[in-house]
């Protein structure tokens, strides 16, 4: 799971975004100033950092610009307070990528958190974006996918599906596993969808989708991709 970094000085704000975040599996930790914030980041091992903006010592713009002109590409979500419309426009320029207003809801956050988290998932795109699976050449960067030369159609979602088995090849990944690192909690959808998405799936990568090679079925348990 995730590991999140908050920058928070407000200790019932630490507590409240910590408790949450750990119900939710994530891996927290807490940095209550701008500078020790600032260190933390620098570490570059973080999934991801929710960054209050008035800190002490640094605040939360000195310390997303700091960061990203570090090179630190962390993704950060900035806690902005009400009626501080104008800092929020000056954050995403600074680089960070989202903000929240305070008050806000923890359901609300929790869905911004797993969306960036998606969104920067597929980190088989990160170490190696070219990936040959049998005869498909897949580059998970461009996402562009071909088999001799020809181009394979796969939606957003398909590669992200694909980046993630490839990530766990020749484990078996379960259908929850898979609903939860590639849709998200959130989305209303079922094992059985799943199931229908890696028959359809099956159709466009597998030479003979009714007998895959690529992507096996592990009976009762899940999928496993074959590398
Ligand atoms: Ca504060």
């Amino acid at each position: 799971m995730a590991t999140i970094l908050i920058i928070e000085d407000e200790p019932a704000m630490q507590l409240g975004l910590r408790d949450n975040l750990e119900l939710e599996n994530y891996t927290v930790h807490i940095a209550s100033d701008g500078e020790a914030g600032l260190a933390h980041l620098k570490t570059g091992t973080y999934d991801l950092a929710l960054l209050d903006v008035m800190l002490p010592k640094l605040s939360g713009f000195d310390v997303c610009k700091m960061a990203r002109s570090a090179g630190i590409r962390t993704p950060i979500i900035l806690l902005t307070a009400r009626g501080e419309e104008i800092d929020k426009v000056v954050g995403l320029e600074l680089g960070a990528d989202d903000y929240i207003t305070k008050p806000f809801s923890i359901r609300e956050l929790l869905a911004r958190v797993k969306a960036i988290l998606r969104r920067n998932q597929p980190s088989v795109a990160q170490t190696a974006s070219l990936v040959t699976i049998g005869r498909l050449v897949i580059d998970f960067d461009a996402f562009q996918a071909e088999e001799n030369a020809l181009e394979i159609k796969l939606s957003h979602k398909e590669f992200e599906v694909l980046a993630y088995l490839v990530k766990n090849k020749n484990q078996i990944v379960s259908r929850n596993d898979l609903l939860e690192n590639v849709w998200g909690y959130g989305e209303s959808i079922t094992t059985r969808t799943v199931d229908n998405f890696i028959a359809r799936l099956r159709q466009k990568i597998e030479f003979t989708p009714n007998h895959p090679r690529i992507i096996l079925t592990a009976h009762g348990s899940g999928y496993k991709l074959v590398l």
